[in-house]
């Protein structure tokens, strides 16, 4: 953002930041639409047992194809749905159709599952989050261990004070917590100890090269240890190959996500998916 100053409102740009701001109100104007014509989508991807190959949960993600823009990346419009003050209303729909495809799975003889919705640092500090949870989970008559809400590890540690507030709440109403991205951000361990959360999502940074990277094997031994160590669960994100697999079960981690098992799927799909009841693991 180029900074304005203060007292003759002189304004100057780069070339390059020219191009982006035009094209972020180009897709900030297409998501206001995209929302209000409800032309958001929600994928899911699978989130397996290591220990016993069992289906467990599912990832809700963002997905937008714009007629004109072609297909935009969460990664691209987050961003722009939290400096317009979108995302409050998105991360709202998100919320409530995740919950709601969940409850309509359940209905339909799906096995129990866990949904785990991504959390906007925005949303997860805004006054109204714990209450509209319960409201949408009582609406749904769902129990509230079936959420899951991810929250990246930047996002808790930006103001941990005030996260352990907001995550004590969610933890008395039932929801889980569990921080995204973990390993990415700046952890204080001491404040990880005082988070209400039920698992750390191992980055699939870490993850892809694991195989041949001595350092990268250190670090996912390391966080699953502390892990453990402090009770909670681990998921390694970004599992593409068998061998990252053997790798993460040989470390004890408990759970699974990644490419080797399923990309993020239309919800069909994923119920076609969940109902090849099977040991997913090979
Ligand atoms: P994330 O929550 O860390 O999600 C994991 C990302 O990794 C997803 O990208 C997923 O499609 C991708 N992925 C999964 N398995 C693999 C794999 O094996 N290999 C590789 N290379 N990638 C894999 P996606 O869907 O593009 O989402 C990007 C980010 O956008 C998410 O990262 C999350 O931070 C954000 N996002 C997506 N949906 C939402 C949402 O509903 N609300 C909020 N606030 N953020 C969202
Ligand atoms: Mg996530
Ligand atoms: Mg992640
Ligand atoms: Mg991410």
């Amino acid at each position: 953002r180029a900074k304005k100053d203060g007292r003759n409102g002189y304004c100057f740009f780069t070339p390059q930041m020219q191009a982006r701001s035009v094209r972020n109100l180009e897709v900030e104007n297409a998501l206001r639409q995209a929302v209000a014509r409800n032309q958001l989508e929600l994928y899911y991807q699978p989130q397996i047992s290591a220990v016993d190959g069992k289906l467990i949960g599912a990832e809700a993600l963002l997905r937008w194809h714009n007629p004109e823009l072609g297909f935009i990346s969460p990664a691209e419009f987050i961003p722009i749905a939290e400096e317009s003050g979108l995302i409050l209303s998105i991360g709202e729909w998100v919320l409530r159709t995740a919950l709601t495809q969940l409850k309509s799975w359940i209905d339909r003889g799906m096995s129990p599952i866990i949904v785990a919705v991504n959390l906007s640092a925005i949303q997860f500090r805004h006054a109204t989050l714990p209450q509209l949870v319960s409201t949408i989970l009582d609406e749904l008559q769902l129990p509230p261990e079936f959420l899951e809400l991810e929250l990246t590890e930047s996002a808790a540690m930006h103001d941990p004070v005030a996260a352990i507030d907001i995550m004590n709440n969610l933890h008395g109403r039932g929801v889980r917590m569990s921080i995204d991205d973990f390993g990415t951000g700046y952890s204080s361990l001491s404040y990880l100890k005082k988070f209400k959360v039920y698992k750390l999502k191992i980055d699939q940074s870490f993850v892809r090269d694991i195989s041949t990277d001595p350092e990268d094997k250190a670090i996912v031994n390391a966080v699953i240890q502390m892990a453990h160590s402090l009770g909670l669960k681990t998921i390694a994100e970004g599992v593409e190959t068998e061998s990252q697999l053997d790798f993460v079960r040989s470390q004890l981690c408990d759970e699974v996500q990644g490419y080797y098992f399923s990309k993020p799927l239309p919800a069909a799909q994923f119920e076609d998916f969940a109902r090849r009841d099977r040991n997913m693991l090979y």
